[in-house]
């Protein structure tokens, strides 16, 4: 399907491993130029190459922290004007709710909401003055049902949640769409940490962690960065003009939920 977008210009946060370069690799096959973005220089310099080398596009990168605010001045001066932003940083570690205390939330309430949030508010005016725009925020499906280890994942993603719920009705009318993406398990090196801590907390081999979690999976395996960066270009495309606000989970039906 041809999603309409070539030649557009994305900035994709925290995009050299992982989710984010899953949606990088299928903008850019889009035919979508990219600035890519993570603090350790390596490995966004390798996935830069690799998109330069499979698609005919233009690949920038800039290292830094997308969660600090020297971080973003960068990425955005080195950005200029995007038409497409997928929102996307590390995930808080895990624990249990005595763990946490005030700093520790500020810190998860900063990556995965503020952040995000910042980046809407300096790029939203620039989208309605073109007429188009697309904002992507990868979140996760704690936000439809809990993780309970994930408390403050949990708490930070209910916020962006909320500001995506009404900003996006404002800014729709200008041509501007707003919507999250909430994976599930995917094969990533953020669920190896987390099934290695599991591992390690529970005394129980790494190979029965991921057998145990595949199996609460109804499709019986973890979701692939590729599945996860095809939705990403769709809901980025001409084809989801209508699409406006929503909460896409890709779990693999992991969320035993009806609606
Ligand atoms: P990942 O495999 O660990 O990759 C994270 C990517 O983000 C790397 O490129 C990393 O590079 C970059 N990054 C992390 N913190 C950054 C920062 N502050 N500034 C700039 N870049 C940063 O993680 P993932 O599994 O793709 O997860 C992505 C997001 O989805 C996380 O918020 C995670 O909690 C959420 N999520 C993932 C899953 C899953 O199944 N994988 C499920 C639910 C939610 P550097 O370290 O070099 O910066």
């Amino acid at each position: 399907m041809d999603l309409g977008i070539a030649g557009k210009k994305a900035l994709v946060c925290a995009s050299s491993k992982g989710l984010g370069k899953g949606c990088a690799m299928a903008l850019a096959e889009a035919g979508v130029d990219l600035i890519l973005n993570a603090r350790g220089q390596e490995a966004l310099e390798d996935t830069a190459e690799l998109i330069r080398s499979r698609y005919n596009v233009h690949v920038e990168t800039v290292s830094a922290d997308i969660a600090s605010s020297d971080g973003q001045s960068e990425v955005l001066e080195r950005a200029g004007a995007v038409d497409i932003l997928v929102n996307n940083a590390g995930g808080p570690p895990p624990g249990v709710w005595s763990d946490w205390g005030r700093e520790d939330f500020l810190s998860a309430l900063n990556a995965n909401m503020l952040t995000p949030i910042a980046l809407m508010s300096h790029y939203l005016p620039i989208m309605i003055e073109k007429g188009w725009g697309r904002v992507v925020n990868i979140t996760s499906q704690s936000v439809k049902a809990p993780i309970a280890i994930l408390g403050l994942s949990n708490s930070a993603r209910a916020g962006l949640t909320g500001y995506v719920a009404g900003t996006s009705r404002q800014v729709a009318p200008y041509g501007v769409t707003i919507n999250n993406l909430l994976p599930g398990v995917h094969d990533t090196d953020r669920i190896g940490l987390l099934d290695a801590q599991v591992s390690k907390s529970q005394g129980i081999s790494l190979e029965e962690v991921t057998k145990e979690r595949t199996a609460s999976v109804p499709v019986g395996r973890y979701g692939t960065i590729e599945e996860f960066g095809a939705t990403c270009a769709f809901m980025c495309s001409q084809q989801a003009s209508f699409i406006v606000g929503q909460n896409i989970v890709l779990d693999g039906g992991a969320v035993n939920a009806t609606i």
